[in-house]
């Protein structure tokens, strides 16, 4: 889960498209200028309104004219190579849509057999691991990194024990208040993404907790230099660490750092900090 904040002139961008010797874009500007411009700016104000996943699809649209759209996205262009670089762009090492240490690949937001005249549209594009391969048709279960601006804060929080040195997982929570304006939205999203897209997610979880528990130091990495004598040490270190990691990475919901400020819960500190001070 990652917010995605671009500055990219979807504009710019098709108005260099039209003036490609490229055989796709031929009288492209003539027959599709007016409507990609009308599409665009409608994507934008359902976005903004929170209702995308109201947004008409365009009636007719022919099969050839959409493998047109589609054939853009996958061209390389040099007028669309903003595509392949927002694609391997090294800071989107977390996946927007699940926090996983992977990116590599761009998710059509609306996908793009329905919604073919979004195939090249930046506000369309959402950088993500496999997990959206299998994402839910039915987009107003999740949220679109590009438009919540509250994804910048912790989402979710891991809710474990720790009982003779084992994790004792109890599942991945909300980390926000019921009262929330967009609860529902951010608990079906980790519902019906989260928990349904990433293969083992839970299992991966556990193994991560433990790995943690098992060799703070190989994961915190100040206790390497330092001797804890008290909790609030401790917790300043891991408190610092999430700060720096949060800013190299540019968002609280990399699964290392839910991973990692879980063990601030109260529930299992006391363990953890008892753990690190015999180690
Ligand atoms: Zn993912």
């Amino acid at each position: 889960m990652k917010k995605i904040n671009l500055n990219i002139d979807d504009i710019a961008i098709l108005h260099n498209l039209y003036s490609s010797k490229s055989k796709l874009v031929a009288d492209f500007k003539d027959r599709e200028d007016f409507f990609l411009k009308h599409r665009y700016k409608m994507y934008i104000a359902f976005a903004e309104k929170r209702k995308l996943s109201t947004l008409p699809r365009t009636p007719y649209f022919h099969r050839q004219r959409a493998q047109i759209f589609e054939s853009l996205y996958s061209s390389g262009l040099s007028s669309l190579k903003y595509i392949k670089e927002y694609r391997q762009r090294n800071s989107y090492k977390v996946c927007s849509l699940c926090g996983s240490p992977a990116a590599g690949t761009l998710d059509h937001f609306l996908p793009k057999d329905t919604y073919p005249e979004f195939s090249i549209f930046s506000k369309n594009l959402i950088p993500a691991c496999k997990c959206n391969f299998s994402k839910n048709k039915n987009i107003s279960m999740i949220y679109h990194p590009q438009f919540f601006d509250f994804i910048e804060n912790r989402l979710y929080y891991i809710d474990f024990l720790i009982v003779n040195n084992s994790i004792n997982y109890r599942g991945i929570k909300l980390n926000i208040k019921p009262s929330h304006p967009y609860y529902k939205l951010i608990e079906s999203h980790l519902k019906n993404h989260i928990l349904k897209c990433v293969d083992g997610f839970e299992d991966e979880m556990r193994i991560r907790l433990q790995s943690l528990y098992d060799t703070p130091k190989t994961y915190i990495f100040a206790l390497d230099s330092v001797t804890i004598s008290s909790k609030q040490q401790l917790k300043k270190i891991i408190h610092n660490q999430l700060k720096r990691e949060n800013q190299k990475f540019q968002t609280p919901n990399s699964w290392d750092s839910l991973i990692l400020a879980s063990f601030l819960k109260k529930e299992v500190f006391n363990d953890f900090f008892l753990r690190v001070i015999t180690i």
